[in-house]
């Protein structure tokens, strides 16, 4: 199979490290042009886009809290400005802001559900009236455009001590499903991915050392994930090679979602 989004303009929100990062990559090592939001990391987002470039790619980096209105409807306008389009949003931008019940502040609840379930609200709505202003190309894609949604194995398994993330993912599954049924008709594709346990800064106190092992009794597969395990599923999913798929979450987990502790058992 082979896999090409030549001619193709792809956005990723928080781009600048992890998942968006290796997302960014595996999108431009595809063909396609790639913005590179970021909210706090220029500098990470400028190195990435400038390495895409010298490896004979187009980027750019642009900044932007996927939470404020006028800062995403300022991060699509940028894009249309230098690109002229867009194909493929990936809506990955994502924070925890860990508590318990009792211990939570309003703060935190808002901070993750804005960030986390309205960010991608706001970018998949800007992307979806993006791509209602252009035209199918069927020499480059069946779809109109394609969307796809980080979530996280937390849209199905409860997460006591994290509820306003277990929340949001929540949020994101039925946000995109719903979407998805909206919009389909017009070829517009949206899917969504649930990582398990993927080695990047949001979970780097749990992937490492002591914490790390027990970490593997959740995970069937026996390995923490790699940022390449759910990179190249972010491309198969933006090309055409996926393209009856639709509405769908991939869980890139090792198996975390199979309920581990259950094997020996009862
Ligand atoms: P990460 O911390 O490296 O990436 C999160 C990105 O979101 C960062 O670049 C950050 O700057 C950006 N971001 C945060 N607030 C933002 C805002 N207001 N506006 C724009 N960008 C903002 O961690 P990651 O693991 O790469 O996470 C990426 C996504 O994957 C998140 O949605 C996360 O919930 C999800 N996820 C990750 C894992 C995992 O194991 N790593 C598992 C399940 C889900």
């Amino acid at each position: 199979m082979h896999i090409s989004l030549k001619q193709q303009v792809a956005l990723v929100t928080g781009g600048s490290s992890g998942l968006g990062a290796g997302s960014a990559r595996g999108l431009a090592e595809a063909g396609a042009a790639v913005v590179i939001n970021y909210h706090s990391d220029g500098e990470s987002a400028q190195s990435l886009a400038a390495e895409i470039r010298d490896g004979g790619g187009q980027a750019i980096a642009v900044g932007a809290d996927v939470s404020r209105e006028d800062d995403v409807a300022r991060l699509f306008a940028k894009t249309i400005e230098t690109f002229g389009r867009l194909d493929i949003l990936l809506a990955n931008s994502g924070l925890q802001q860990d508590a318990a019940l009792t211990e939570m502040s309003l703060d935190d609840w808002r901070t993750v559900i804005d960030v986390n379930l309205t960010g991608q609200f706001l970018c998949v709505r800007a992307a979806v009236r993006q791509f209602q202003r252009q035209q199918v190309r069927p020499a480059v894609s069946r779809a109109l455009g394609k969307i796809i949604q980080m979530s996280s194995v937390h849209q199905r398994i409860p997460w006591a001590g994290h509820v306003n993330y277990a929340a949001s993912k929540g949020g994101v599954d039925l946000l995109m499903r719903s979407v998805a049924q909206e919009v389909g008709h017009q070829r517009i594709r949206v899917n969504g991915i649930a990582p398990g346990a993927i080695r990047t800064d949001i979970n780097a106190d749990t992937t490492q050392g002591g914490a790390g092992k027990k970490l593997l009794e959740l995970i069937p597969c026996g390995r923490i994930g790699e940022v390449e395990d759910v990179a190249n599923a972010v491309v198969w999913l933006a090309s055409d090679a996926s393209d009856y798929v639709h509405g769908a979450t991939l869980f890139i987990d090792g198996g975390m979602t199979l309920y581990p502790g259950f094997r020996d058992n009862g």
